[in-house]
């Protein structure tokens, strides 16, 4: 267990000194850059991935060693290329616009709307949309489908230039963001900006009690800045004078929370027995602990001894294994374990813009999905094992030949 002073380093909601280490990964390159073929030979830069625990607030965090302009200006990551991700955007959009009667007078403003995967569900029921998203080549993309996107990052002070213009939202959205916003505070003040009186509030995140319970070490990367449990959350948004009134518990991205926030004093929504419902249950999980968010360091080093000991074992029986995914999360896995080509012969992905790149650090190719036909190994790894339902479906055919999926989290599993 790593205690002890280690860190100069402040809580980024609280302003706390972090002292204590949640789970230390070593160093690690950004992991949403892959490299192209003439970056290979250069120098490539590594910052420490380890997560600390603030003993105030329990807020999980890294150290900022990376600047967010250069990590979100020029993103891969476009949402739409996942199917079950946007059904999931789809069946949002009717409970949103049921429950909370938004119409063509209404506005709904999506913070970091990525590609337009989301907004353009709105769109076609008329409803008056707002994308804010940093990365230009992504917002590029929304605006061919008709999404007016400002290329911004979204703070205290866009939400001013936003209300003093007049637009104020009906509902806010932020869908896997918060977790990626270097300044917490400001984020979270220029959401309750942008609201106006009875207007609603949603994000969805990562629970950091899913991440703990099933083993997903590999969700921490340094484009996610902070982890949040319910009750953290739930400090976070009282500090603004926001309450959340309702809270739903998804299965995406291995188990995140949707909160549903609103001005503190606007009664018009009242509180379900759900939010007190899971702030209990993280309470008696020991939440409010320090010692539960020191135990996960030593289980994140037993996993990875496991991950390295089934590799071992398939090469040693000179069997292949390539992989399935280029998500941020397998970069995390494979520089911590030091998986390279000497493991995973390749890897491929959907999303034609990572073709012919290389993972970042490990330096593994990224073919499109048809070369896993034309080789024929053994085995496929699944590094995004939240979607390994929709990757398997997708892959029936590698049994043609008796080939077998793997998944290492929450521990390796073989299918
Ligand atoms: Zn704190």
């Amino acid at each position: 267990m790593s205690t002890g002073c280690e860190s100069s380093g402040l809580c980024r909601f609280c302003g706390s000194t972090l002292r204590y280490t949640f789970a230390d990964l070593g160093m690690s390159p950004p992991c949403e850059s892959n490299l192209d073929l003439q970056q290979l030979n250069q120098m490539e830069p590594f910052y420490p991935l380890r997560a600390f625990v603030c003993h105030e607030c329990f807020l999980v965090q890294l150290e900022e060693y990376v600047s967010p302009h250069a990590l979100f200006t020029e993103y891969a990551y476009f949402s739409s290329y996942s199917s079950r991700w946007l059904a999931h955007a789809r069946a949002y959009t009717d409970l949103a616009v049921e429950r909370f009667h938004l119409d063509e007078n209404s506005l709904v403003v999506e913070l970091a709307s990525n590609d337009g995967y989301l907004l353009q569900y709105f769109v076609q029921k008329g409803i008056p949309v707002l994308g804010i998203e940093p990365a230009a080549n992504v917002a590029e993309e929304a605006r061919k489908k008709g999404i007016p996107t400002l290329v911004k990052f979204f703070g205290r002070e866009m939400a001013v230039d936003l209300a003093c213009n007049g637009k104020q939202a009906d509902l806010v959205v932020g869908n896997n963001v918060l977790a990626h916003v270097p300044d917490l505070r400001s984020f979270v003040r220029g959401m309750k900006i942008l609201l106006k009186p009875e207007a609603v509030i949603t994000l969805e995140f990562p629970h950091l009690m899913r991440l703990m319970e099933g083993n997903q070490f590999d969700t921490i990367y340094h484009e996610h800045f902070s982890y949040f449990s319910f009750l953290t959350v739930m400090k976070i948004m009282a500090t603004f004078d926001l309450t959340i009134f309702d809270v739903d518990e998804l299965c995406t991205h291995g188990g995140s929370l949707r909160i549903y926030v609103r001005h503190t004093q606007d009664l018009s929504h009242p509180e379900t027995g759900r939010v007190r419902e899971l702030a209990a249950r993280e309470e008696k999980a020991g939440f409010r602990r320090l010692e539960t968010y020191l135990s996960f360091d030593e289980k994140v080093k037993e996993t990875k001894r496991r991950i390295l000991t089934f590799m071992i074992g398939v090469k040693s029986a000179h069997r292949s294994i390539v992989g399935y995914g280029a998500p941020g999360k397998g970069n995390t896995l494979l520089n911590y374990c030091g998986i390279r080509t000497d493991f995973l012969d390749y890897t491929v992905d959907r999303n034609p813009y990572k073709h012919g790149k290389f993972l970042p650090g490990t330096h593994i190719p990224i073919f499109p999905p048809e070369k896993i036909r034309e080789t024929r190994p053994d085995y496929v790894l699944i590094l995004p094992w939240n979607l390994k339902d929709e990757i398997r479906e997708q892959l029936l055919y590698i049994r043609e030949w008796g080939g077998k999926f793997v998944v290492p989290i929450p521990e390796v599993d073989i299918f």
